[in-house]
């Protein structure tokens, strides 16, 4: 298949809306991209649309049951932060940036998810110190490039300040300009996660969220500067995009207390969970709910009994049930035995102790980090929560689109660098490229 850019830079906003175009559109960087590139105007997420899935659908084109990455974080009943997937094994089958190495392309990934351990040249994974004794610039060594990263470690180190916003962002920028002027990576993906960073702690349109926007463009402007100096902008094509979008919520919903309560969650006499029957593990706007022994009717019953009474009740903040099979056609883990959204306003958290209910105001939201303002993870049938996409360069021609989905990135891109990612749920757009 014949190469269609030599150059493909991947840049991921995390959290960017449909509804940012507003704001976009007079922001020079992305007048740029848009002046003579294509653009899509809502991009369909996939369920639950959080930041790992989605990440794992853009390089494989797959919902999350089939790539396997089917939510941010691991089932680890009662553990405060459990691990996050962030290793490449956890994605099943090829992913772009195999295939792109597989025909013998240069690769290089920035603080994209789920990467750590992955064969690609130049990686820089987005994993963190998990456990006190851990390291984090360690743990991002030995789970990437280990000389690549102590390189731009000891040259913009500096910037960062820990996970902490924007510090981290304009560390992945000096670290990715340095990197596409000294690598001339075939394949270049990077994620910044500012914008999403201030959605969470201030909400969806703050003036925080705003600047995020204008940092963005700044950064992409960076980027752009980067492909010019070094005479490949010509021959490159970059790709802006969102992986969700965001709804602002003021309630956090803790179904674990329910289960508590009918004891098919078991504590000690120190709040530790013992044992569990049935769990419900949130995805943010969304939440699985597992039942441990898929023989065990009795708890299956009465999670479905609990929740029918919930979502009769209209101050639940329970939108709608799933059974594990419509959750498995709809792309999420079949393995569940419900999952269940939120109701606009509304998230999910894993508590067990304290109310089913928790109000978050702005000051909860600055004390303690699982406490935010604005969340993902709903379905992306949820109205106004699309997603955008924006191409130009290399093989792309200028149009504009109403809808396309995100499992049709991953084939779109692979196309581009003339792979394939085999049998996919997703389609190339081919409107969007000079074939
Ligand atoms: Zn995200």
């Amino acid at each position: 298949m014949k190469r269609l850019t030599d150059h493909l830079i991947i840049i991921s906003f995390d959290c960017l809306s449909a509804l940012d175009f507003l704001m976009l559109k007079d922001l020079p960087h992305f007048q740029t991209l848009l002046k003579n590139g294509a653009y899509v105007e809502n991009v369909e997420s996939i369920y639950p649309s959080v930041t790992y899935p989605c990440h794992a659908t853009i390089v494989t084109g797959n919902y999350p049951n089939r790539h396997g990455v089917i939510n941010n974080t691991l089932l680890q009943p009662g553990m405060l932060s459990p691990d996050w997937n962030w290793y490449r094994d956890c994605i099943h089958g090829t992913t772009l940036y195999d295939e792109a190495k597989k025909a013998n392309l240069t690769t290089a990934a920035l603080l994209w998810p789920v990467t750590a351990k992955a064969k690609i040249d130049y990686n820089m994974p987005e994993i963190f110190a998990n456990r006190p004794w851990q390291n984090q610039i360690l743990v991002s060594l030995m789970n990437g490039t280990p000389h690549f990263q102590w390189d731009l470690n000891k040259r913009y180190g500096h910037i960062r300040n820990g996970l902490h916003q924007p510090e981290l962002d304009d560390f992945v920028l000096e670290s990715t300009v340095d990197t596409i002027k000294t690598k001339r990576p075939n394949l270049v993906m990077v994620h910044f996660t500012d914008l999403d960073t201030q959605r969470h702690d201030h909400g969806f349109s703050s003036d925080e969220a705003i600047a995020a926007l204008h940092r963005h463009n700044q950064r992409l402007g960076r980027i752009i500067e980067a492909l010019q100096d070094i005479g490949i902008y010509e021959n490159s094509t970059i790709v802006a995009l969102g992986d969700h979008s965001a709804l602002d919520e003021h309630n956090a919903v803790n179904l674990n207390v329910l289960l508590h309560k009918d004891h098919l969650i078991t504590t000690n006499h120190k709040g530790k969970i013992i044992n569990w029957r049935a769990y419900c593990k949130s995805c943010d706007g969304s939440a699985y709910i597992y039942v441990k022994d898929k023989q065990d009717l009795e708890a299956h019953i009465a999670v479905e009994n609990m929740l029918s009474t919930l979502l009769a009740d209209p101050q639940s903040g329970i939108e709608k049930v799933l059974t594990g099979k419509q959750a498995a056609e709809k792309g999420a883990d079949g393995m569940c035995a419900f999952m269940i959204e939120a109701q606009k306003g509304y998230y999910f958290l894993e508590d067990f102790g304290g109310e089913y209910l928790k109000s978050i105001t702005p000051k909860d939201a600055a004390a303690d980090k699982r406490y935010t303002l604005a969340c993902h993870g709903y379905s992306p049938e949820k109205e106004d929560y699309g997603t955008i996409f924006m191409a130009a360069g290399k093989g792309i021609q200028a149009i504009t689109l109403p809808s396309i989905r995100l499992i049709d990135e991953g084939p779109t891109f692979a196309r581009l660098l003339g792979v394939n990612l085999g049998s996919t749920d997703g389609r190339v757009i081919e409107e969007i490229l000079t074939l």
